[in-house]
């Protein structure tokens, strides 16, 4: 099961009843976070969640909505107890921008660990995630965030039982493993069943549509994509700026088969987001305009 909660949905400027565009995720108790722009602390504890299980900030790219709150979540962090690493991501330049940010919260009773990626790199990520990534189309290196959890094969106790597998083997075989004891031998294959899909969660924003990213986001189970812009007539400052409008985030969700999307970073001039829902919706009728706090829980798919 993955987590998520949309702390944030602005653009440029944090505003009342609207903080800037982050997302966190949960996965087996460990909590990774996409962006930290200014006042994402607040955000975050607004939506309860606590904060000492973050293991990972993934950063889209380094303009200051989306980084200028890294030093004061750094604080609370640290203020919540946790002395194990923090690992940061981001693309070329992330590395210069954190130091610089960490002047002013020199001290702490963790490391943090910066790593620069590129598109097309994988990660670990906190609770047995496997991040990617992928460059996007801004103003600066920007990086589009993929995680994808696994899921194992279920284990068949009729399988093993049937084999005469005693009971103190079986955790092995789960994990893979093959066995061997005085009367016989079996390998995972013989009491695990078919590989099963897993859940996949993607964070897109400050890009134009590049034309990788459908590949790159394929069949995801949630996208979180910007929207700067809700109106087409919008679509040349889109454009200019290297956004996307509402249209082009659902043609995005469309063209890469995702199962939902949410979209967020709204420009701070868009002041009803919801009045614009129906350009998204009819090039892709799952999506939902974000608003801070929104929050889903992802199951495995039944078998
Ligand atoms: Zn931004
Ligand atoms: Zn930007």
């Amino acid at each position: 099961m993955i987590d998520a909660v949309l702390l944030g949905t602005g653009g440029m400027l944090p505003l009342p009843n609207r903080w800037l565009s982050c997302l966190l995720i949960r996965v087996n108790g460990h909590l990774t976070l996409f962006d930290c722009g200014e006042g994402t602390q607040i955000a975050w504890r607004e939506s309860g969640w606590g904060f000492r299980r973050l293991g990972s900030i993934c950063i889209s790219h380094t303009h200051a909505d989306h980084v200028a709150g890294i030093p004061g979540l750094l604080h609370a962090v640290a203020n919540a107890g946790r002395t194990e690493p923090i690992s940061v991501y981001g693309p070329v330049g992330s590395a210069d921008v954190v130091r610089a940010l960490r002047a002013i919260a020199p001290v702490l009773p963790y490391e943090v660990r910066v790593t620069e990626l590129r598109g097309g790199d994988r990660f670990p990520l906190p609770g047995g995630l496997t991040g990617c990534c992928e460059s996007g189309d801004h103003a600066l290196p920007v990086l589009a965030y993929r995680c994808d959890l696994q899921r194992g094969r279920a284990f068949l106790p009729e399988r093993a039982r049937a084999l005469g597998v005693p009971i103190d083997f079986w955790r092995a075989l789960q994990a893979g493993e093959p066995v061997s004891w005085d009367r016989g031998q079996v390998t995972p294959d013989e009491v695990l069943g078919p590989p099963r899909s897993g859940l996949s969660i993607a964070y897109v924003t400050d890009t134009r549509p590049a034309p990788k990213l459908p590949q790159f986001l394929k069949d995801v189970d949630l996208l979180v994509c910007e929207g700067t812009y809700g109106s087409d007539e919008d679509l040349p400052k889109a454009v200019r700026n290297r956004h996307m409008t509402f249209r082009e985030a659902a043609t995005l969700a469309q063209d890469a088969a995702v199962s939902r999307l949410w979209i967020t970073h709204f420009s701070p001039a868009l002041e009803d987001p919801d009045a614009f829902a129906g350009n998204a919706r009819n090039v892709f009728a799952q999506a939902a305009i974000g608003h801070d706090g929104l929050t889903i829980g992802l199951p495995f798919p039944e078998e």
